[in-house]
């Protein structure tokens, strides 16, 4: 046993090794991407419970994302046998908080069983605390939210905000603050930020409390120690203050959560409350390719800088870096997805090895249209999956209704979507009517024995909806089935019915455009079937019902993808796919006001987009393409864009373009972005 970590640890480069043996202070190893930090950590682990005894119950590794702690803990597993792991904690920093509450529900004052509000359900009670005096907008309770947020990552406490108040907006926040808290204490509740916040305030005032974990957790090992706030790194600090021993691993260059309270000068800080400190640097990069790594360090570069570090690789140059100029975003994805297809055979690699990134997760909607056309199976991280969204669930529904009005499911899921004043009760007669007569719910709507079973009133409602979802049927048999489809939407004016139910008018728009995008591709997919071509003789209606059977049937595939961990493309963004690596890595979007994002652009926080590029680049380890589009849709209008900035700050010589647009005078470029900027302004969130 002790010999399979000797001989990991030979593995290891000197300096990984001098970070793996430091146990006995405090360490940080600061270095740039794909150095082998999170290596570090793991082997760490294995070294502390095989080579130094300690039980793997003392042992406590965090780091950002489950992701990546699932990943930690897959690597870790593979080199601790039997029960060597046992009680070991590797988890985000949220979920160590989480088992701290637990264990501590009594010094918390709280009860067993409480639950953990969802940003959902914080907005909901914000917006009944908000309300109570007069009518506020949805805007007005998200920023709230997130005033309330910064706070608690910043751990101020209610009273301080109230007394700190600055101003009207801040000490009506800060009201808030204290009656939510309140609240939220009541219904035996905490939030997100609660996780860390809760546990920190608990040592900090309750020296039992304190000591009970320090007995607990004798060693610390954080990764992407660059991306914690300041009530994380309490946290740590708290805890590892007497003993000192942890080893913290960073990048300040892969700091991309500013935005959510993260402070990259708690590298600095660590510094200062650790005079011990033993800091040490890897520059060796593993992972990617000679041309990837220049790419990154040149790109990078241009950022100012706290720690000079420099990276090399010996993986040899590999290819050059593709920028891929399309016309537009869905020639964007037709591309991405059409390449990856016929890459995975020239390249003799597996699905998995291909990861697409991006800076939103609204940009993953074309693309996944795209890669169900070629039947390419794919996991999207984070962000909602196309077909699992709610509205386009409904408007499948809707399609699945008019083409088999006998489909009870779908009637049941639309029914009363948007309302219609059809009850529970209404609907539980008719199922049992419909059961009776051996017919679906929608022909049971239609009978006249109907009527002695329900209230006139519940089945003339009913009777409407069937009444209307023949007449869409009957017009789409006459003429333009699609125009039918959209007509019928409108009519029904299933807008209206996301506005009331969205916590904000940009999240319905972007519903609506969600099944607007749906419609278009059903559109497009109508008579793509060869088979269909081919015959001539098929009508209008015929051509839709098939395009919807596709569809329908692409719905169920993807569920069922869902629940194997099998062989699929990646789809992440940036932001999700930090610590992670791939063979082939697309980056989407390479426009201005897209990455950098437009946000960033206003505020003047682009070298935190840089930063980020600089983690998207830096993910690939043989190849790397980037693309971008001439013009993309927003507010059902093409717009045109420009190209990235950062496109510029890459070594000439290290790209290859394809279908590079005309190389414009700086003004001009300016001018365009500018106009870009409206457009595209409704795209983001
Ligand atoms: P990031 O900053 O992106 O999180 P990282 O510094 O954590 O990167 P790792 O993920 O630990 O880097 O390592 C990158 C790759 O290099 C991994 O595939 C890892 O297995 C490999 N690697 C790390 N150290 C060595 C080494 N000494 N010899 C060979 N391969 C190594
Ligand atoms: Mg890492």
């Amino acid at each position: 046993m002790t010999q399979s970590i000797a001989s990991r640890i030979a593995k290891l480069n000197p300096r990984q090794q001098e970070a793996v043996r430091a146990i006995d202070g405090p360490c940080l190893v600061l270095a740039g991407a794909g150095s082998g930090k999170t290596s570090v950590i793991t082997t760490k682990i294995a070294y502390l419970v095989q080579e130094c005894g300690m039980s793997a119950r003392r042992i406590a590794a965090v780091t950002f994302t489950n992701k990546a702690a699932r990943e930690m803990k897959e690597r870790v597993g593979k080199m601790l046998q039997g029960r060597q792991g046992h009680g070991l904690t590797v988890s985000t920093f949220h979920t160590l908080g989480l088992n701290i509450i637990r264990g501590e529900l009594k010094a918390l004052g709280y009860k067993p069983g409480f639950s953990l509000f969802d940003p959902e359900d914080a907005k909901a009670l914000l917006r009944d605390l908000m309300n109570k005096d007069a009518q506020v907008d949805a805007e007005a309770i998200n920023q709230v939210q997130a005033t309330i947020s910064n706070w608690k990552n910043d751990l101020v406490l209610p009273g301080q905000a109230l007394s700190h108040a600055a101003s009207e907006d801040e000490l009506f926040a800060a009201r808030v603050y204290e009656a939510y808290g309140r609240h939220l204490k009541a219904y035996n509740a905490v939030d997100f930020d609660d996780l860390i916040l809760l546990p920190v305030t608990l040592l900090r005032d309750d020296p039992e409390a304190l000591s009970r974990w320090r007995k607990r957790i004798h060693y610390m090992l954080v990764d992407e120690y660059q991306d914690t706030n300041v009530s994380q790194y309490q946290l740590v600090q708290l805890l590892m203050a007497e003993r000192q021993t942890f080893t913290v691993v960073g990048d300040d260059d892969q700091s991309i959560y500013a935005w959510r309270g993260a402070r990259p000068e708690n590298l600095v800080t660590l510094g200062e409350d650790f005079p011990r400190l033993n800091v040490i640097k890897l520059e060796q990069n593993y992972r990617s390719t000679g041309t990837i790594l220049r790419a990154a360090n040149t790109l990078i570069a241009n950022n100012p800088h706290v720690y000079e570090k420099t990276l090399w690789s010996d993986m040899g140059q590999g290819a050059a870096i593709r920028v891929v100029v399309n016309r537009h975003e869905e020639a964007e994805a037709e591309r991405v997805a059409s390449e990856i297809l016929t890459r995975r055979i020239k390249e003799r690699a597996e699905w998995r090895d291909f990861a697409v990134l991006y800076r939103g997760n609204f940009q993953a909607r074309l693309l996944e249209l795209k890669l169900q056309h070629y039947q390419i199976p794919y996991k999207l991280s984070g962000g909602t999956s196309f077909f699992s969204r709610n509205e386009i669930k409904d408007a499948m529904a809707y399609l699945r209704l008019l083409i088999n009005p006998a489909d009870d499911s779908a009637f049941l899921r639309i029914v009363n979507v948007p309302r219609r004043e059809i009850g529970p009760t209404t609907l539980e007669k008719l199922a049992n009517y419909a059961t009776e007569r051996g017919g679906s719910l929608f022909a049971a709507c239609q009978e006249l024995g109907l009527a002695e079973q329900l209230p006139v009133r519940a089945v003339e409602r009913l009777g409407r909806f069937t009444h209307f979802i023949e007449g869409v049927r009957r017009r789409m048999d006459q003429g333009d089935a699609i125009s039918a489809i959209r007509e019928m939407l409108r009519d029904m004016d299933y807008e209206a019915w996301l506005y009331q139910n969205a916590s904000a008018p940009t999240i319905a728009e972007r519903r609506m455009a969600n099944v607007w995008t749906l419609i278009d591709q059903l559109e497009k997919s109508m008579g793509a079937d060869p088979e269909e071509e081919a015959a001539s003789t098929t009508t209008e209606t015929d051509g839709v019902e098939a395009a919807i059977s596709r569809l329908v049937l692409r719905d169920i595939l993807e569920q069922q993808a869902e629940e194997d961990d099998s062989d699929r493309v990646q789809l992440l963004t940036m932001h999700a796919s930090k610590g992670l690596e791939f063979p082939h890595v697309y980056l989407m979007g390479l426009e201005e006001e897209l990455l950098p994002h437009r946000n960033a652009i206003e505020v003047g926080t682009v070298e935190e987009e840089r930063r980020l590029a600089y983690v998207g680049i830096t993910r690939a380890r043989r190849t790397l393409t980037m693309t971008l589009a001439r013009q993309r849709k927003a507010y059902g209008e093409l717009m045109d864009c420009t190209p990235s900035r950062f496109l510029d700050e890459l070594p000439e010589d290290a790209l290859e373009w394809e279908g590079r647009p005309d190389r414009e005078d700086p003004e001009k470029k300016q001018a365009r972005g500018k106009d870009a900027l409206a457009g595209i302004r409704s795209l983001l969130g």
